[in-house]
Order: structure tokens, then sequence, then C-alpha cells
């Protein structure tokens, strides 16, 4: 069965494995389809890159997590970048050797095996964090090694995920939005509209994903985008929160022997390369 773009109507529930940089970016960024996943029947589970386990914001995490649906945190353990004490004694996330995180989140995704994998977009989202940037270039490369056998050998058998799916905002969105960002002074990455593969209505678990976004009491508590969230009108939130958006990455395309017991449809190569 082809894994086409997120439609859980035509294809059931695909198992999803979201990979983020901070704890409380799998609740604004994808807290919806987390949860639209697992009310589905659908297997999830979030990697987490920066902060340690034993700290507040991995508490914080784990309560947004059972909020989602998606199990136990799964921290990679790195400090976050602009947080000293994120992750007291380990290296900031992007001074650690990218081969080093890469085999970290191929071990994710070999024991979790997901048939899709949700990120960052290259710009890191529409705050362009360095974390999320780097979140974003970890994780491209970890979906293609996770699949090949003699990488990371030692990170278990191989698994090949069949699509990543890169959480994003199309230029439209911050038209919709007005002025309620713009207070912040944070920069907009966004793209252009056409670049979007998929438009997701989490309008039904909107209230979930809320709940999952103040559950990082502390980012609310010091006027992160968590606090603003607290301060929005329901009206405000559907505004806000009610639709993601993501680019997605086919990462089957010509692959003969994909997922185990469910193998891919046979693909005609192509002779050449084309767009
Ligand atoms: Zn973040």
């Amino acid at each position: 069965m082809p894994i086409g773009p997120i439609g859980l109507r035509q294809q059931g529930a695909p198992s999803l494995l979201a990979v983020f940089a901070h704890p409380d970016d799998e609740s604004l960024s994808a807290g919806g389809t987390l949860a639209r996943h697992a009310a589905a029947g659908a297997r999830t589970a979030v990697v987490t890159a920066t902060w340690g386990a034993d700290t507040h914001r991995a508490a914080e995490l784990a309560e947004a997590l059972r909020i989602l649906g998606a199990g136990a945190p799964r921290m990679l353990g790195h400090a976050d970048s602009r947080v000293p004490g994120s992750a007291p004694g380990k290296a900031h996330f992007l001074d650690v050797p990218v081969d080093e995180t890469i085999g970290q989140l191929v071990a994710h995704i070999r024991e979790f095996r997901p048939e899709i994998v949700v990120t960052h977009d290259a710009y890191g989202g529409v705050t362009g964090h360095e974390d999320h940037v780097h979140t974003h270039r970890v994780t491209q490369l970890a979906v293609q090694a996770a699949g090949l056998e003699r990488l990371y050998p030692d990170a278990g058998p191989p698994w090949q995920p069949g699509a990543l799916y890169l959480a994003t905002h199309p230029h439209s969105a911050t038209t919709a939005w007005g002025g309620y960002l713009a207070p912040t002074g944070k920069a907009m990455l966004t793209v252009p509209d056409e670049q979007v593969s998929v438009v997701v209505d989490v309008t039904p678990w909107l209230e979930r994903k809320v709940a999952a976004v103040l559950a990082h009491r502390t980012e609310a508590e010091r006027g992160a985008v968590p606090g603003l969230v607290a301060g929005l009108s329901a009206a405000e939130r559907e505004l806000l929160l009610s639709t993601e958006w993501y680019i997605r990455h086919d990462l089957r395309q010509g692959l003969r022997h994909g997922l185990g017991h469910d193998p891919v449809p046979t693909v005609t190569p192509q002779t050449e390369l084309v767009v």
C-alpha cells in the first residue's frame, strides 16, 4: 500500500515519529497531527534533541506527550544552544559531532520503525532557531542512513521510513495571522504556498494541542510562545493553531523492498534525471 500525503481516510493511520529540537516544539509545530494520528490508532512518538532527561523541561515534555498520546519522551540529551543549564555537563547540540547525533537518531528510527517521520523545515520553522535548523539537517541525514544496513550497524537492523514531512508555514498563514506575532520581534520564515504539500485541519484536536502546549508550564510563565498561546482567546487559538502545514519528501521512490512485511509496489526505474 503506498503511503501518500498524510490522509488518514484514504491511507489508514501511518505510524509517526516526530523529531524536534526543544521540549514544546512538538506541541506547537505538530501537536494536532500527533493527536490526530494517535486518535486514529497509529503508533506515535517524539524525539527531542535538547535538554536533559532530569530537567523540569523533560517533566513538562512527558506531560505534553501524555496529552498527545505519544508515549514517553525520547531525549537525545544535548544542551540547548541558548540555555546553558539545559543539559549540565553536555555539549551544545550544534557542537556535537554530526555523525554522533545522526547515529543517536538512527537508533530511535530503527527501534520505533515509523512509516513517516516529521521534523522542522529547512528554515527551522518561523523563528529559524539554530537548534531547529540543525535538527532538520540531522533528521534529513538520519532518515536516509536508517535504511542502509552498513551505516551505524550497532544501531539496530535497517528501517526505511516511507516519507519525511517538514513542518512549515506558508506565506499566506502570516497574512491571516495579521499582527499577532509581529510584537514578538521574531523573524517570520515562511515558504511560498505552492511549496506546501499537505494542509492538515487539526480543529478537532485543537483543545488537546493547546493543552499540550500549555503543559510546557515554565515556558508559558517566562513568556515564550506557550505564554502567547496562554493569553489567546478561543477564537484566536483557532485562527493561529488549527492548521498545520508540511512539505513532503518521498523516501522510498524507486525502492523495491521498503517496509518489511508490506513490500513497496514495483516502481519502474527512470532512465534519466528529471525534475
Ligand atoms: Zn524550539
